[in-house]
C-alpha cells in the first residue's frame, strides 16, 4: 500500500474507494460506490445502479422531494428495475422513531435497495434503516444542505433528543446541479453554515489533542480546510444559484461527510459551534414542531458565536484566573437550572447525558486549568490561524444571503445566554465550551458575548 503524500487537493469523485495508509497511524478507507456531483445525474442512474437491475427497490422521500426529483427518477428507472415507492406526507418530516418504523413497513423481504430523494431527514432515515435491515441505501440528494450525505452516522430523534448513530455509508450519491440549485434558499446557506462551522470544529479537535492527547489526523484537517475555503470563496454568489458556487458547497458538505468515516469520529467536521446549535435545534423541538430553520442554519449562527469566543480568549488574563482558583468549586444546582429552563421536557436526558462526565472534584478541576494555562500560547495560537474573525463569518454568512445573529432564529438575550451556558452540555467532545467552562468563566462569557451580539444599535441584515 503506498502512501499518499497530497490527498487534500483530491476531488470528491477521486477519494471514492481510496484506501490509504496515513501519517496519523490510520488506514483510511472511503467505502463508497460512487459519488455523482454534476449536470443531469438523474438521467444516468440506471448506468450507476446498474447492479440493481431487475431487482426491488425501495424509493423513500417526502412530498417536496417526490415533486422536484422522485417523480423523474421512477420514470427514469421504472423500466428497468422493480420499484416501490414511499411519500411522507408530512409538511415537517423529522428523523424520528415513527419515521423510521414507518419506512421499515414498507421494507419487503426481497428489497435489494433502499434509494432516498431528499436531503438531510430522508437521508439520516434512509441510511439508519438500511444498517438495521442490511440493504443498501443509495441518495438522490435535493439540496446542498448538510454535510451527512457520505457520512455513517445518522443524527436521530428519540425521546426529544437528538443523538448520532452508527449507521453505514451510502452505496452511492447523486447530486444533479440542476435540482440541488433550486432548492429552497434556506436550505442552500444551511449548506454553508454546516461547511463555515468546520472552521472552529478543526480548532476545536486540534485543542483537544492537544489538551488530552485524543486522536488527530493533519492529513484530515488539511482536506477539510482545503474544501471550506473553497466554498467560502464562491459563498457570495449563492444568491445568483451559480451552478459552480451549488457544485462547491455540495462538494465541500459531501468531502466532509467522507472525513467522518475517514477519522472514525466526527471531530472533522463538528465541534462547539455544532454544540450549541443542536441545542438551539432541540430547544425547538421541544417547544414546536413548525420551526422555520434547518441544521446548518444553526450551525451557521453557531459559528459566528463560537469565533467570537475564540477572539475572546486573547483577552483572558490566564494568570490571574490561576490565581484566584475560583474554578475548582462547580455549582451543580445552578447547572441543573439551567438546563432543566431551557430543555424543559427533555431536560432530564440532557442531564443524564452529561452528569456523569462532569468534573467536580476541586483537586482535578485545578489540575485541568493547570494543563491549560500551561498550553495557553498553544491554545490561543490555534483560535488565531484556524478560526476566522467572528466579522469575516459573519459577512460571508449575510453576502450569501444567509441568516447570521441568533435573533433571526428567534433567541433572545436571555435565552441566548442559557444556550450559551448550555453548549458544553450538549456534548461531551472537548472544545473551546468546554476549555472556558475548565478555568470557571462560562457564565462571564455568556453575558460578554450576549452583551456585544445584542448591542441596542444592532442592525440586522
Ligand atoms: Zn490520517
Ligand atoms: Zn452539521
Amino acid at each position: 500500500m503506498k502512501s499518499i503524500v497530497d490527498v487534500t487537493n483530491l476531488k470528491v469523485e477521486e477519494m471514492i474507494g481510496m484506501n490509504f495508509e496515513c501519517q496519523c497511524g490510520k488506514n483510511h478507507i472511503v467505502e463508497i460506490n460512487s459519488v455523482k456531483i454534476g449536470r443531469n445525474i438523474i438521467e444516468q442512474l440506471p448506468e450507476f445502479l446498474d447492479e440493481f437491475k431487475n431487482r426491488k427497490i425501495l424509493i423513500v422521500q417526502d412530498i417536496h422531494t417526490y415533486a422536484v426529483a422522485g417523480k423523474m427518477t421512477e420514470e427514469i428507472l421504472k423500466n428497468d428495475f422493480s420499484l416501490k415507492k414511499y411519500v411522507f406526507p408530512q409538511e415537517h418530516l423529522l428523523p424520528d422513531v415513527y419515521a423510521l418504523g414507518r419506512v421499515l413497513i414498507e421494507l419487503e423481504d426481497d428489497t435489494e435497495l433502499i434509494l432516498g430523494i431528499g436531503s438531510g431527514v430522508i437521508n439520516d432515515i434512509c441510511r439508519y434503516v438500511a444498517y438495521r435491515a442490511h440493504v443498501p441505501y443509495a441518495i438522490v440528494c435535493t439540496a446542498p444542505s448538510m454535510d451527512g450525505y457520505a457520512s455513517v452516522v445518522s443524527p436521530l430523534i428519540t425521546d426529544g433528543f437528538k443523538e448520532s448513530h452508527k449507521a453505514i455509508y451510502p452505496y452511492g450519491i447523486y447530486a444533479d446541479i440542476e435540482i440541488m440549485k433550486n432548492a429552497p434558499m434556506y436550505l442552500l446557506c444551511s449548506g454553508l453554515g454546516d461547511v463555515l462551522g468546520k472552521y472552529t470544529a478543526l480548532a476545536d479537535w486540534s485543542i483537544a489533542n492537544l489538551l488530552t492527547g485524543e486522536y488527530y489526523c493533519k492529513t484530515i484537517a488539511d482536506m477539510v480546510q482545503a474544501a471550506v475555503d473553497k466554498c467560502v470563496s464562491a459563498a457570495p454568489r449563492i444568491p445568483e444559484r451559480n451552478d459552480e458556487v451549488v457544485k462547491n458547497i455540495t462538494e465541500a458538505l459531501v468531502l466532509s461527510g467522507i472525513t467522518i468515516g475517514m477519522a472514525g469520529c466526527s471531530r472533522p467536521a463538528s465541534g462547539s459551534e455544532h454544540h450549541i446549535a443542536h441545542g438551539w435545534e432541540i430547544m425547538f423541538h421541544t417547544r414546536s414542531s413548525e420551526e422555520k430553520w434547518v441544521h446548518g442554519n444553526f450551525v451557521g449562527v453557531g459559528t459566528v458565536v463560537m469565533a467570537m469566543l475564540f477572539e475572546e480568549l486573547k483577552d483572558i488574563d490566564i494568570d490571574s484566573v490561576m490565581a484566584k482558583k475560583s474554578f475548582r468549586y462547580y455549582d451543580m444546582n445552578k447547572w441543573r437550572q439551567n438546563i432543566e429552563s431551557v430543555f424543559v421536557k427533555v431536560a432530564g436526558n440532557v442531564i443524564n447525558y452529561k452528569k456523569d462526565a462532569m468534573e467536580l472534584n476541586p483537586d482535578k478541576r485545578l489540575e485541568n486549568a493547570e494543563k491549560i494555562a500551561a498550553n495557553w500560547k498553544e491554545i490561543l495560537h490555534i483560535g488565531q490561524v484556524m478560526v476566522p474573525s467572528s466579522d469575516n463569518v459573519k459577512k460571508i454568512l449575510k453576502d450569501g444571503g444567509c441568516v447570521w445573529h441568533p435573533e433571526e432564529l428567534g433567541i433572545d438575550k436571555n435565552l441566548f445566554i442559557k444556550t450559551f451556558i448550555a453548549a458544553k452540555d450538549i456534548r461531551t467532545r472537548y472544545g473551546v465550551v468546554h476549555l472556558i467552562d475548565d478555568l470557571g468563566l462560562t457564565v462571564e462569557f455568556a453575558n460578554l458575548i450576549a452583551d456585544k451580539l445584542y448591542k441596542s444599535n444592532i442592525v440586522l441584515g
